[in-house]
């Protein structure tokens, strides 16, 4: 057990501990007894000060060139490659994903910085020909100003980093709300900011609970543009408050991610793709598969095929290498996750593997569950239209194809969908009906590439694209000129 250490806020430039010098506890998942870090239960007094650090260091920092804004993130990306270990090793600990994923995420999000560095280097407008043949009519694009982060602890490395990363190359300066349960993680990501050298103010980071200091910024008439990523039910608070106030907002919320398997797929890679999809980081991704659609031709073989796989993932300490699947991240998951297997049996599914907490004793003091199956689910089930954020696949058998895409279908998300089938035609249907953001063919669902736009239709996302070039539709504003010489 390492020793727990205190992390305080970020502000301008300068760590600074709370003026209420209260603190939360970010804990080991693993281990509830051991305290990660106490870090800072910040009040609306450091939010104001990071916002007034952040609108002063704007004036300067939109001055700067694209070029010079990304060699500061191209600097970022170089201190935490040198500190993969380190960090994955934190982010392992403190929300018990397994040290290859965390130690993964974090080169992740290397490659997000430096891939927005080239960012700065490309075009920010058109000319359109003008009906005034003496007039020159162009756009531009300009900064929004200061923008408010709000970012889960599922991934946190790679999603603060995918918002602060375009927010900063096209001129705007951030203030990051990170999850309290990954603060310490949170921490060290800063540290590779301040140690890049960004002038004092132009990032800032405000620890504290979300229900403080994440409502607080929502309602912050110095916040222009608010980008969100969490459940959806605190996703639309945050985005009422900004309409209300004539902020920008961008919210990635919730997911219940289908996988078809058409009739003619084979077996064997979907299996590890409904695997691989629905169990890393121990089914709590946003894009994670959760309903697993079976052509009735093929439904008993695949299940036996699943569930002997199934049956050899290792659940423990994501620091020990033959480790599969961590714990859940923290206690109030873990009981959903029971809550929802509990509710799965009385609402009629079969449960046909895993779904308790695992006997070994070296295991009783983290939230572990083993991976669940549910068999015979049906799509009005809540275990099929609710996010579980958890290990528990759901097996939906479907009468054919048609049908496997109108369960698909059946839910109110949409953010990522796959299939496995060597059908043209069954592709080209799922491609054009399938109601979701990322459509992935023989592919498992939870892959996203940082070059691509990635976002959710329904209600898993205000609509808007982070990642890729889409980003700079969130975080600029586009101007039209008109000059008449
Ligand atoms: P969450 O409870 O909604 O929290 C997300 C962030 O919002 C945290 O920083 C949280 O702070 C803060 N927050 C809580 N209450 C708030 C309020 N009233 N106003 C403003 N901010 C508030 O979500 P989570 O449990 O951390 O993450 C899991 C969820 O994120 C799942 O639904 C998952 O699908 C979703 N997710 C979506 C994507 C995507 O891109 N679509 C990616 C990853 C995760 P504290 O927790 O520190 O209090």
């Amino acid at each position: 057990m390492k020793d727990a250490i205190i992390i305080d806020n970020y502000i301008g430039g300068q760590w600074k501990p709370p003026a209420n010098r209260e603190r939360l506890e970010s804990i080991n998942p693993a281990n509830k007894r051991e305290v990660m870090g106490y870090v800072a239960n910040s009040t609306d007094f450091e939010l104001n000060e990071a916002v007034y650090a952040a609108e002063t260091a704007r004036l300067l920092w939109r001055k700067k060139t694209g070029a010079e804004r990304g060699q500061l993130l191209v600097r970022t990306a170089e201190l935490l490659e040198s500190r993969l270990d380190e960090i994955g090793e934190t982010m392992c600990r403190e929300m018990g994903k397994t040290f290859a994923e965390a130690r993964g995420e974090t080169a992740r999000g290397a490659a997000i910085l430096r891939y927005y560095a080239g960012e700065g280097m490309r075009k920010i407008g058109d000319v359109i020909p003008s009906s005034d043949a003496e007039a020159f009519l162009f756009t531009t694009r300009v900064p929004l100003g200061v923008i408010g982060v709000i970012s889960p602890w599922n991934f946190p490395v790679a999603i603060p980093i995918w918002k602060m990363a375009p927010a900063l190359i096209y001129g705007n300066t951030v203030v990051w709300k990170p999850a309290v349960e990954t603060a310490v993680t949170a921490a060290a990501v800063m540290q590779c900011f301040h140690d890049a050298g960004f002038p004092l103010g132009a990032v800032n980071m405000i620890v504290g609970s979300g229900a403080v200091v994440g409502n607080g910024m929502a309602n912050h008439p110095g916040i222009h543009g608010i980008t969100f990523t969490g459940s959806n039910s605190v996703g639309k608070q945050v985005g009422q408050a900004a309409l209300a106030r004539g902020a920008k907002y961008q919210l990635e919320m919730g997911g219940k991610n289908p996988i078809i398997i058409a009739g003619d797929a084979d077996l064997d890679l979907a299996v590890d793709a409904v695997i691989s999809g629905g169990l890393r980081s121990t089914g709590q991704k946003c894009t994670a598969t959760s309903r697993v659609i079976v052509e009735r031709s093929i439904y008993e073989l695949f299940k036996t095929k699943l569930l002997e796989k199934v049956a050899t993932l290792k659940v423990g300490n994501g620091m020990d290498p033959s480790v599969w699947l961590g714990p859940c991240a923290n206690e109030k998951q873990l009981e959903t996750v029971l809550r929802y297997i509990q509710k799965g049996k009385e609402e009629g599914a079969v449960l046909l593997y895993g779904g308790t907490q695992p006997e070994d004793s070296d295991l009783s003091d983290g939230f572990y569950i083993t991976p669940a199956v549910f068999d015979r689910v049906e799509s009005r089930m809540s275990i099929a239209q609710e996010e579980i954020f958890g290990p528990v696949l759901a097996l939906i058998e479907a009468r054919d194809f048609e049908d496997a895409i109108t369960l698909a279908n059946d839910t109110s998300y949409g953010l990522s969908a796959s299939i496995y089938t060597k059908n043209i035609g069954n592709v080209l249907s799922f491609v054009q009906n399938m109601e979701a953001g990322l459509i992935r063919v023989n592919a498992e669902t939870a892959g996203v590439e940082l070059q691509a736009p990635f976002g959710g239709m329904k209600q898993s996302s205000s609509h808007s694209r982070e990642q890729g070039q889409a980003a700079i539709e969130f975080f600029t504003s586009v101007k039209t000129v008109f000059i008449k010489p």
